[in-house]
C-alpha cells in the first residue's frame, strides 16, 4: 500500500500526517515548531519511519515558490528567526530522496476546498484563514497562484473604520492592513478581550465584519473568485458569516452583476466544506502531485 506523507508547517506547531490512496488518515502526529535544528531531525525521522512514497508541504511563509530560484523552497523573510532563510524543502528532499513538494499552507488549504471542499465546482476560489494571523491562498483555473512571489491576502491595505479605536491597526510591517486590522490577536489588543470571549452584542464583532467584508470586495473586484471560503479560529464564529455578506452585499452596492449578490452571497461567501481538515487535505493532495511532478 502507497503512503502519502502530509505535513502542515505552523509557526507555533508541525503537524505531520499519513494517508492512503483514498485520502484516508492512517497517522497524525503534532509537535511544537522549535529551532529547524531540534525539529527537522524529529519531522525527518517521522517520514521515513512512516515510510511515506511521497511528502507534501503547506508551510508558514514567505516561501521561495520560484522553481527557477537557487532558493527555491526556502522560508524566507519570516518573523520566525531561527527560520529565516530555511531550506526546507531542499532539507526533505536530501534526507528522505522522495517527491516532495511544497506551497503555502494557504494555497495548500485552498487547493484541498477547490479539489474536494467548498469549491469542487468551480475553477476558482480564495481561502482565507483568520486566526493568530491572517492569510490567503487563491485558486484560478485549477492551480495555486504564485505569480512574482505568492499572495499575501492578510497584508492587504484596508480602510480603517471611523469606529475603530486602533485604527492603524497592529502590524508591525503596515498601517492598517488586513492581518493588523482582523487578525485574533489585533481584536484581543483592541478589545483587551480574547475574540473567544468576546459576546455576540459586543461592537467589536460588527468592525470585524466590516474588515472581512472589504476584504471580499476587494477580491471580487480583483480576481473574481467563485467562492470565498473563511476558516480559522476567528470564523468559529459563524453568527459572522451573515454579516459579512450582508456588509459585502453593501460595499458591492449593485455593482457586480452576479445571481450571487440576489442570494445574498450566501453560496459566495463560505466555511470550509472540509472543516478544520482543509490543511492537511491539501498537503496531501500536493504529496500525490509530487510523484508526478518533475519540478
Ligand atoms: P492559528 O492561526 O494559530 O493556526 P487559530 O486559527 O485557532 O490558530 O487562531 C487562533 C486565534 O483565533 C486566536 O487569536 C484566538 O483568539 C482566535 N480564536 C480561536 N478560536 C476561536 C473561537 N472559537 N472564537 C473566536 N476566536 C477564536
Ligand atoms: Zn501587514
Amino acid at each position: 500500500m502507497k503512503k502519502f506523507g502530509a505535513l502542515e508547517a505552523g509557526g507555533t506547531k508541525m503537524v505531520m500526517s499519513c494517508l492512503d490512496e483514498n485520502g484516508n488518515m492512517l497517522d497524525r502526529v503534532s509537535i511544537p515548531t522549535k529551532t529547524p535544528e531540534e525539529t527537522m531531525p524529529e519531522m525527518i525521522r517521522y517520514f521515513r519511519d512512516q515510510n511515506v512514497s511521497s511528502l507534501g508541504i503547506g508551510s508558514f511563509g514567505p516561501l521561495d515558490l520560484n522553481t527557477s530560484s537557487e532558493t527555491y523552497g526556502y522560508i524566507t523573510q519570516t518573523p520566525k528567526l531561527a527560520w529565516r532563510q530555511y531550506p526546507l524543502l531542499p532539507a526533505f528532499l536530501s534526507a528522505l530522496k522522495i517527491p516532495v513538494a511544497i506551497d503555502t499552507d494557504v494555497n495548500a488549504a485552498a487547493l484541498a476546498e477547490y479539489a474536494l471542499g467548498a469549491a469542487r465546482d468551480t475553477e476558482s476560489c480564495l481561502y482565507v484563514t483568520v486566526g493568530t494571523g491572517v492569510g490567503g491562498g487563491v485558486i484560478i483555473g485549477g492551480k495555486p497562484v504564485h505569480g512574482l512571489v505568492h499572495p499575501e491576502v492578510g497584508h492587504q491595505l484596508l480602510h480603517p473604520s471611523t469606529n475603530d479605536p486602533s485604527p492603524e491597526g497592529f502590524c508591525p510591517y503596515h498601517r492598517h492592513c488586513l492581518e493588523g486590522l482582523a487578525s485574533g490577536p489585533a481584536m484581543e489588543k483592541r478589545w483587551g478581550m480574547s475574540a473567544k470571549e468576546l459576546p455576540h452584542t459586543h461592537p467589536g464583532w460588527i468592525l470585524e465584519a466590516e474588515y472581512l467584508a472589504q476584504m471580499c470586495m476587494n477580491a471580487l473586484m480583483t480576481f473574481s473568485p467563485e467562492k470565498i471560503i473563511l476558516g480559522g479560529g476567528v470564523m468559529q464564529q459563524d453568527f459572522l458569516f451573515p454579516l459579512i455578506r450582508k456588509r459585502t452585499v453593501e460595499l458591492l452596492h449593485g455593482y457586480l452583476a452576479s445571481p450571487s449578490v440576489e442570494k445574498n452571497l450566501e453560496d459566495l461567501i463560505v466555511p470550509p466544506g472540509l472543516g478544520v481538515n482543509s490543511g492537511v487535505m491539501g498537503a496531501y493532495l500536493l504529496s500525490r502531485q509530487a510523484t508526478h511532478e518533475t519540478r
